[in-house]
């Protein structure tokens, strides 16, 4: 993957010797806090590098867990740009715009540059040794460790420290998180995470997944829906009808966006089974019984959907096969979360989509790399042992649990009474500030990892129901923080194995780093990872980096044939208490997510694709509801749940139900970084301690809200301009185009 002539080995050579020189003239040495800037030339140039002339590296975008394959373009020893790796099954050249600024995580001027204790500077040593003192004479279930997604090597690691320490309390944490759906998909499928074939399908009926967006493994969702949408595809154009409460972008990219009353979306799938059964389609006696009374007459009333559209979209489902029905976050999100998304899967059996648009997907060979995913339920479970006082030494990894639990946890009190808390983080966001010891971390641009994602899709043809793959992540440039005087930044693998020397020193002992340590791994195991017996090894280990990915012939998994529907049944919306009228909608935005990526801003920069609302957060009113309240846009308007109040800008929307608003997460922290402090409001914060009576997941769609002026107004700060489509005075002329050139879909 590159344009000269040069291997890995060589660039690692290269770079170790003449470390200096590259960082001299990368950023470690630019000072941004001073306003001074030093550029210092390459003295004697590298070998590989020919001044202007890119090199491109493989590697994993560390941005979200869809694991997309990417290539770094790194120019004169400096990473400049990641584009989409075209050989990935994942992203198949393309990244998102969140991935796009992997770049600012990794030149971010607010990343923590070397070990703190209790606020102060110390050296990697010190705080080693610190941490040791602080592990001896303790308990193994006196010790906790807090991750978000993990797998590949530091997964492996990570559990080898836990046993080495004696410790079970390990806990699995994503703020957003589709663990409602994982249970359902088993339920319905027999696997928690099927391939969907958006591409095979001819319409798909997707209740509030915004795989357009930020739902599970968006770039690679949205390859398949360009497919998907070709007229010259066999299936011809396909259809999409997205049914939700709050319009998503992919709502907005769809044929017909169906507003929902939110929650009872579980509601309407029953009522498009009975239709279906209505209509001739044979529906099996289990699952008749379970939507026997789900009438349209009684549909229409609960889900505020009209007759006539849950008729005529029975029909087009039953005329267009196969198709495709997904669930989303938008339907976990209730005390009945898990029935709503079971009520929608089983609309996959009656269709007969199992086996044909929902694929087996495969496990990878190695289950000790297989990803940990997360949920919010381990996050209560862990708040229980820390309110409890159960945890002398806690660690954090990859989450922010201090700002993202719900102030009805207590979860920043409950975690000060841990004795001694260690995070792991790249920034000083408000858990690591709430910790005693900081150890930084590399950014995904410096660091060696292996990826397995959650999501497992599989490239074209026959091979693709075994496959399986995991993905490469090396440094594409020396560290902008080298480990010089006892400082700089380390990656998460080479810390666990300086824990892990702690516990076992003689089993370690050999092991210098973890670059050494896989490419041991990947030699030992060059067969199972593609290779022969006979491969020189240089030759095995430089083909495998620079390609970043490796196919392998994966544990496949086997769909169920009948979904276990026993005891499902959904109860019709209940009125709100007048106090709390409004639903309230944590919204998951495809660039903040979850607000690990807040400070980034190119992020923050990037119009909501929707509102195009930039550098706030801000929460959706239905114009009929606004007008009930007296709210026009920009109002600085007090949102109060049971749990707490926010204050943000009103943005008057027509994509919202009446009976809902709706708030991004992400935004609102204390700290973390210049560009993330105080820019918008922690929804997070809020929400009330409302549980999925299945799983224990926190129902994010059950706080119910009052809305009240705060007495400020603002101007929404929008790339849409003021004024209905003027821009300082000048208005905009948008092109007519008449209503029969509009090419909707006549069926939906
Ligand atoms: S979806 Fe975007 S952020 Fe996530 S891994 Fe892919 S490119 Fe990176």
């Amino acid at each position: 993957m590159s344009e000269n002539n040069f291997n890995r080995r060589d660039f690692l050579k290269v770079v170790g010797m003449g470390g200096a020189a590259a960082t001299l003239s990368g950023c470690g040495w630019t000072s941004i806090q001073n306003g001074k800037e030093t550029v210092v030339s390459y003295v004697t140039l590298p070998d590989y590098v020919i001044p202007s002339v890119a090199d491109y590296f493989n590697s994993t975008c560390a941005q979200c867990d869809a694991g997309c394959n990417i290539m770094l373009r790194v120019r004169e020893g400096r990473a400049l740009k990641a584009e989409g790796n075209p050989h990935s099954p994942i992203n198949r050249g393309k990244m998102c715009g969140l991935g796009q600024a992997g770049i600012q995580a990794h030149y971010n001027p607010d990343r923590v540059t070397g070990p703190m204790l209790n606020g102060q500077a110390i050296t990697w040593d010190k705080a080693l040794q610190e941490l040791n003192n602080k592990l001896s004479g303790v308990k193994g279930e006196e010790v906790a460790f807090v991750t978000g997604v993990m797998s590949g090597h530091a997964q492996s690691l990570l559990n080898t420290y836990m046993d080495a320490v004696g410790s079970k309390n390990r806990f699995s944490y994503e703020a957003i998180s589709p663990a409602v759906l994982r249970t359902v998909n088993k339920k319905a499928y027999g696997m928690s995470m099927p391939r969907y074939r958006i591409d095979k399908a001819r319409v798909v009926v997707s209740f509030g997944a915004d795989f357009l967006g930020a739902w599970v493994s968006p770039v690679y969702f949205s390859q398949l829906y360009a497919k998907f949408r070709k007229g010259t595809r066999p299936e011809g154009r396909g259809v999409l009808v997205q049914i939700e409460p709050k319009m998503t972008v992919t709502g907005a990219n769809a044929d017909r966006w169906i507003g929902i009353r939110p929650g009872t979306e579980g509601i309407l799938a029953l009522g498009l089974i009975n239709a279906l059964g209505a209509s001739g389609v044979s529906i099996p006696a289990d699952i008749a019984a379970v939507a026997h009374d789900y009438t349209p007459e009684r549909v229409g009333t609960d889900t505020g959907v009209p007759f006539d559209r849950i008729t005529k979209l029975a029909a087009l489902l039953k005329e267009r096969t196969p198709s495709l029905v997904l669930a989303g976050d938008a339907v976990e999100g209730y005390s009945y979360g898990t029935e709503n998304g079971m009520a929608i899967a089983m609309l996959n059996h009656v269709l007969g989509n199992v086996g044909k648009t929902v694929e087996a997907a495969a496990a990878v060979p190695f289950t000790q790399f297989a990803p940990v995913v997360g949920n919010r339920s381990s996050l209560n479970a862990l708040n229980d042992g820390l309110a409890a006082g159960k945890y002398k030494v806690v660690f954090t990894y990859a989450a922010n649990p201090v700002h993202t639990a719900p102030a009805s946890l207590n979860f920043s009190k409950n975690f000060m009474k841990a004795g001694f808390k260690v995070a792991l983080a790249q920034y000083m966001d408000e858990t690591a500030k709430a910790a005693d010891l900081v150890l930084p971390l590399d950014s995904a641009m410096e660091d060696w990892a292996t990826v397995v994602p959650e999501y497992m899709a599989a490239p074209e043809g026959a091979y693709s129901e075994g496959y399986a793959q995991m993905s490469f992540r090396q440094p594409t440039m020396e560290k902008l923080y080298p480990n010089t005087d006892g400082s700089g930044t380390r990656s998460v693998c080479d810390i666990l194995l300086a824990l892990l020397k702690q516990r076992k020193p003689d089993a370690y002992k050999d092991v210098n780093d973890f670059y050494s340590y896989l490419h041991a791994d990947v030699l030992k195991n060059k067969v199972a990872l593609g290779g022969t017996a006979a491969d020189d090894n240089d030759a095995f280990w430089n083909d495998t980096i620079s390609k970043g990915i490796v196919p392998l012939k994966g544990i496949s998994g086997k769909l169920a044939s009948r979904p276990v529907v026993a005891g499902l049944s959904l109860p019709s919306p209940v009125t709100p208490d007048a106090s709390y009228p409004l639903r309230l909608i944590p919204h998951v935005s495809a660039s903040i997510r979850d607000g690990r990526n807040a400070n980034e801003p190119w992020l923050q920069e990037s119009p909501d694709p929707l509102t195009t609302i930039v550098w706030d957060s801000w929460v959706e009113i239905h114009p009929k509801t606004a007008e009930k309240l007296g709210i026009v846009e920009g109002d600085i308007v007090e949102i109060t749940s049971r749990s707490g109040s926010i204050k943000t800008q009103a943005y008057i929307f027509p994509g919202i139900h009446p009976d809902a608003v709706s708030v991004p997460v992400g935004y609102g922290h204390t700290a973390m970084g210049r560009w993330a402090k105080d820019t918008g409001a922690n929804v997070f914060g809020i929400l009330d301690p409302v549980y999925d009576k299945t799983t224990g997941e926190l129902a994010m769609n059950e706080t119910h809200v009052k809305i009240s002026k705060a007495g400020d107004r603002v101007i929404v700060v929008k790339d849409e301009g003021f004024g209905g489509g003027s821009q300082a005075g000048k208005k905009k002329i948008a092109v007519k185009v008449s209503a029969g050139k509009v090419d909707l879909s006549k069926e939906v």
